[in-house]
């Protein structure tokens, strides 16, 4: 389920009962089910050919089609659409029986409400999702399709090749957390999965999304295998997460959810076996929890379970801006490296979450320009620059930059396509693809987020010699201050943030070089250059350690 929005085909001929269904579908926002209605199989159908939906409403007794019979001539024609069906209290044997031929579930008229409606809608498409697409996620195929490159440029040992593909371990579970109020229990998917087991123990962020799934989870840990080898940290990759938008959930039942997630996960997490941190929708609070729940089971405090937690709790000072500032490290060592003057030059920012608002921040203390910055509410644009601490204060006060009045308004296509001398995609993945890469203007690309550029957009832009920092190098300084934060809490150390940064510095900007130089010798993109020196460090130690038995 990519966004909060659930499109709904009403597929039901008595007007009563499709005026009744279509109000309570209107009445609900999160998700929203935008509804479109029609009277017979037969229009549906044709509008299922023409339009894109998540989901079908079906009454089985319709004036072209009767009983089973209508069911599996929806199911013959939109086999791909997810199907509940509507039925009356005598016809429960025929819904039993739709149910038993793959529809999702069944309604009965008399007793649906705006509630009930909405959860059997959302788990009939989160229940289709889970059956066939939890590998099959495109951001996995990204991680593959480097993995496979990056081996074949190497010549990867096979054998190696086949253990680094999927992950040597994950969990997928089906939670309950209850609902303010107390009526309603939800069940979401969540997962935990961890890559590679070989190099200490694994770590990796805790994502909380909409889209999260198996492969999305897969190729984020891998990704986190390639990142923690880069910089030479003795960790595997991991990552985790939950699908779930948490912009709709309270505060109370972000934390029952985040609760109920960690105890689920508790024996396979621990400061020596595999330390969450935040990710997409998480945040120290988060952090927090997941610390306290850990704590209590295990009967005492054990901060080092997780990084990026409030500094009260042993967080590390300069982890909240560290993925930020590593990005930024990593701008001024590609702009040295290209000649470039950062004071004279121009920037611009997709995303103004946790990484895209300190590497904002970090490219403004430099002089940088920033001519444009997006969040969820769009794309601004300013020739003359923008205020960062003027954008985090209008941010911190009105949730998003919604309304912010001193600049022009644009799409983000167009933020991402502006002519600037830096950019940085720092919100999701995805963003730059075979469609928009020949446009994108900038001579520095540097990846806050996680694959923000496909592989096909990446060969455009090595085409157009655009000096592509890849994401396992730029945003490595979230992990690397990760790693810090774990140092001082098993050693009980306090560092001072100048002893952090210095450190981040020195560590990104090795690894920055180490890739350069292996670029510039075997002639590699930077990406397929950091990807060898991940994997290289993996594949060493795998065969040192030896196969079990
Ligand atoms: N979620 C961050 C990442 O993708 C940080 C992970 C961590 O600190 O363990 O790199």
């Amino acid at each position: 389920m990519p966004d909060s929005v659930i499109r709904v085909l009403l597929i039901e001929d008595n007007p009563l009962h499709a005026r009744m269904l279509r109000g309570f579908l209107e009445s609900l926002t999160t998700p929203a089910f935008p509804v479109s209605w029609e009277g017979s199989l037969t229009s549906g159908l044709n509008r299922a050919a023409e339009e894109d939906f998540d989901v079908v409403l079906l009454d089985l007794v319709l004036p072209d089609s009767r009983g089973l019979d209508t069911f599996l001539r929806w199911k013959a024609n939109a086999p791909q659409i997810p199907v509940v069906v509507l039925t009356g209290l005598d016809d429960m044997a025929l819904a039993t029986r739709a149910v038993e031929n793959g529809a999702q579930d069944y309604l009965l008229k008399n007793q649906i409400t705006a509630a009930l409606l909405s959860r059997s809608l959302r788990y009939a498409v989160e229940r289709v999702w889970a059956r066939s697409e939890e590998w099959d996620s495109p951001m996995f195929r990204v991680a593959h399709q480097q993995f496979l490159k990056a081996a074949q440029f190497m010549g990867l040992d096979d054998n190696i090749r086949q253990r680094l593909l999927f992950p040597q371990r994950t969990q997928v579970l089906s939670l309950p957390f209850r609902r303010d109020g107390y009526d309603q229990v939800e069940t979401v998917f969540g997962y935990r999965v961890q890559h590679v087991l070989t190099m200490g123990p694994t770590k990796g962020g805790v994502r909380y999304h909409p889209s999260v799934s198996l492969g999305e989870v897969a190729a984020l840990a891998m990704w986190m295998t390639w990142k923690c080898a880069l910089m030479g940290l003795p960790y595997g990759g991991a990552k985790g997460g939950v699908r779930i938008d948490p912009r709709g959930l309270s505060r109370q039942e972000l934390q029952r959810l985040t609760r109920r997630y960690t105890s689920e996960i508790i024996h396979i997490i621990g400061p020596d076996k595999d330390i969450p941190a935040p990710d997409l929708g998480t945040n120290a609070q988060v952090m927090a929890w997941m610390m306290d729940t850990y704590s209590e089971q295990v009967g005492h405090t054990v901060p080092e379970v997780v990084t990026g937690k409030p500094v009260v709790l042993g967080g590390s000072v300069g982890r909240k801006e560290a993925t930020g500032q590593g990005v930024i490290f990593m701008v001024e060592e590609a702009a040295k490296h290209l000649g470039m003057d950062l004071s004279k030059s121009t920037a611009v920012i997709q995303g103004f979450g946790n990484v895209g608002s300190h590497a904002a921040h970090f490219l403004e203390e430099l002089d940088t320009t920033i001519i444009g910055i997006s969040d969820v509410s769009g794309g601004l644009y300013n020739d003359k620059g923008f205020d960062i601490e003027e954008l985090r204060q209008y941010t911190a006060e009105n949730g998003s930059l919604e309304g912010y009045s001193e600049c022009d308004r644009i799409s983000n296509s167009e933020l991402l396509e502006l002519s600037c001398d830096i950019l940085v995609p720092a919100a999701i993945e995805n963003q730059i693809t075979a469609g928009n890469a020949d446009r994108i203007q900038c001579k520095i690309l540097a990846e806050g987020a996680n694959g923000p550029t496909t592989t096909e957009a990446d060969e455009i832009l090595n085409e157009r010699d655009i000096f592509v920092v890849p994401d396992i190098l730029a945003n490595a300084g979230g992990v690397t201050v990760s790693y810090f934060e774990w140092v001082q809490g098993t050693q009980n150390y306090m560092w001072t943030l100048d002893e952090i940064n210095s450190r981040l510095r020195k560590i990104m900007t090795r690894a920055f070089h180490e890739v350069l130089h292996r670029a510039d010798r075997d002639d590699l993109d930077l990406r397929t250059a950091s990807l060898i020196q991940g994997i290289e460090r993996v594949t060493k130690a795998k065969l040192k350690r030896g196969l079990f038995p």
